[in-house]
């Protein structure tokens, strides 16, 4: 299968302590769209990058953001959660995966960074990210990322709220979920958060969302 499709050139690699320059400059460039995957939102990394972020929002650019959801013990840290605010103050969309682990940044439909980098937490550790150029090969891991299904999470139908996080059925079924623990939901008779499935509004091409 030819993943990168036509018109995309070799990737390139970025490695080591220079990643972060490298990113912020990508981001810089992006013009219409910029989709993150990034578990974890620590300090340092979210105030290093939250200007380049508010910058591209300003100049119109899409912003939307996946993380890890706050019943991970680490994402749920009351410093985490507070730069996670910080970037709901100014993104278009914050959306919260449980178990999500992907760090990922597309721009514009056509740029790909992929590879092992938290771009909102990473510290000390060693890291490789691929530069992917070509829209073929981004707008493909969009559309298996389910990118556009999951980026506007509803209000809670029972407190609405939109204390929301994204969960996959054993069936590979997601649904979105209320964990607001003062939801109406949980204290009615029969205890259970509200959910509600995702609606696919993408085509699936045959891969496993
Ligand atoms: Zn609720």
């Amino acid at each position: 299968m030819d993943l990168l499709g036509p018109g995309s050139v070799a990737p390139t690699w970025v490695t080591g302590s220079c990643q972060y320059w490298y990113i912020s400059d990508y981001l810089n460039q992006a013009r219409r769209l910029i989709w993150i995957w990034a578990p974890w939102t620590t300090p340092r990394r979210v105030k290093s990058l939250l200007p380049v972020l508010t910058d591209a929002v300003g100049r119109g650019v899409r912003v939307s953001l996946f993380v890890r959801d706050p019943g991970d013990p680490l994402q749920g840290r009351p410093e985490h959660q507070q730069y996670l605010a910080d970037l709901r103050a100014v993104l278009n969309a914050v959306v919260e995966i449980n178990v999500m682990h992907q760090k990922i940044v597309v721009i514009d439909e056509k740029i790909v960074l992929l590879g092992s980098l938290n771009v909102l937490s990473q510290s000390r550790t060693r890291e490789v990210m691929l530069v992917m150029h070509g829209a073929h090969f981004a707008r493909r891991l969009l559309q298996d990322e389910r990118a556009e299904d999951f980026a506007s999470p509803p209000r809670c139908g029972a407190c609405r709220g939109t204390k929301i996080d994204l969960r996959r059925y054993r069936t590979g079924d997601w649904h979105w979920r209320c964990y607001n623990r003062g939801c109406p939901s949980r204290s009615s008779g029969n205890r259970q958060p509200w959910t509600q499935p995702v609606i696919r509004k993408q085509p699936s091409k045959g891969s496993s969302g």
